[in-house]
């Protein structure tokens, strides 16, 4: 993405009113696994927001998120797609779609996870309550 300049147009963009396409509203396309998903790639996931209008993850340097919401993904502005050639157009359409299927793995074994530990805390907690509270032998 680099190579095809959009961080460059996104950013003189973003750095307008309301943050470009990167409005506050749009902050809530990133649910739970998706940050911790961006915790584990090691991003600092914490209030970047200049302008209340703003989205809470735009920076004074883009987006801090390595691995986008899909919404954001996948939107492309009428300016950014007349500034692309309709090849550079093709290799972005592909890019997004390879970042999607990597993160839609490991949202797979996030989930998976959090299954497995949901089912695990509820076991112990019918354990706990069937066998009655602790006695004290003196
Ligand atoms: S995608 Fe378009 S609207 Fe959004 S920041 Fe980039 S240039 Fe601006
Ligand atoms: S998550 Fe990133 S790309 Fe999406 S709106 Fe917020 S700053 Fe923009």
């Amino acid at each position: 993405m680099q190579a095809l300049g959009l961080p460059d147009l996104c950013r003189r963009c973003g750095a307008g009113p309301k943050g470009g396409c990167c409005a506050r509203e749009m902050e809530d396309e990133a649910d739970t696994l998706l940050l911790v998903a961006n915790g584990l790639l090691g991003a600092d996931i914490g209030a970047q927001r200049r302008e209340d209008s703003e989205c809470s993850f735009l920076g004074v340097r883009g987006c801090a998120l390595p691995q986008k919401p899909i919404f954001c993904l996948n939107y492309l502005c009428a300016e950014l797609c007349a500034a692309l050639s309709a090849e550079d157009l093709a290799t972005l359409r592909s890019e997004t779609a390879r970042c999607l299927e990597a993160y839609l793995t490991l949202e797979g074994v996030l989930a998976g996870q959090l299954a497995a530990s949901r089912a695990y805390a509820g076991s112990v907690r019918r354990r706990r309550s069937s066998s009655g509270p602790p006695t004290v032998k003196w």
